[in-house]
């Protein structure tokens, strides 16, 4: 009989990202909607660490406790070099509220971030993804780490992934991860590099 594995994740494109990285295993797999999880208010004060490891292990344990499952818990974002590392843990809410207005989240957070980086040249423009992914078991927590290098490119590029990708161009190239197909995201990105660790694990 396989196992069965919560994958604890409210945002719809990291979940997908995820299901897919995780397929070919002897595995069954479920979102927080397959598993009956409901949206509850505390959810928003899980992630109150400094760190992808802190925040990713807090949701795995959160979500386990609510589930009473094997769960997989996702913090990722972007370090971008000539901010100090922010947005970082910040990602998601990168840009100020009163910046934010009308705009949807992630078009907001790439304008500022664009306005951030305002004249700074493409040699100093250098930013990688981070992903901590953390597994909560009964009797095991397991946490593992992805990284993806590149930069900031000075204007929008491409449709494809979500959050900061259509800004993330790849090292080794000039596309961003908006612009290139999905299955090369899912060969190079943070995300694949943690799954990667993280599937030993659950084979
Ligand atoms: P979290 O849900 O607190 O882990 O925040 C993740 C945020 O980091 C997202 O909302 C995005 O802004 C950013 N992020 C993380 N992974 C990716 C990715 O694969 N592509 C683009 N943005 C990402």
């Amino acid at each position: 009989m396989s196992r069965t594995y919560l994958v604890a994740t409210r945002n719809a494109h990291k979940l997908q990202e995820i299901q897919d990285l995780l397929a070919g295993l002897a595995i069954e797999v479920l979102s927080l909607t397959d598993a009956g999880i409901q949206r509850h208010a505390d959810e928003e004060s899980i992630e109150v660490f400094d760190s992808f490891e802190g925040n990713a292990l807090a949701k795995a344990h959160y979500y386990r406790g609510r589930s009473d499952l094997p769960t997989i818990a996702d913090d990722s974002g972007l370090c971008v070099d000539a901010l100090d590392g922010a947005p970082g843990i910040h990602s998601r809410r990168f840009a100020p509220q009163e910046f934010k207005g009308d705009l949807d989240e992630d078009e907001a957070n790439n304008r500022w971030l664009l306005d951030r980086l305002a004249g700074v040249p493409d040699a100093r423009r250098g930013a990688h993804y981070r992903c901590a992914l953390a597994l909560a078991e009964e009797a095991r927590t397991l946490l593992v780490n992805g990284t993806v290098h590149g930069r900031i490119a000075t204007g929008p590029r491409g449709h494809n992934g979500f959050g900061y990708d259509p800004l993330f161009v790849v090292a080794g190239g000039d596309s961003t991860f908006g612009q290139l197909p999905p299955e090369v995201k899912a060969a190079r990105s943070h995300r694949a590099d943690a799954v990667r660790r993280l599937r030993p694990w659950l084979a």
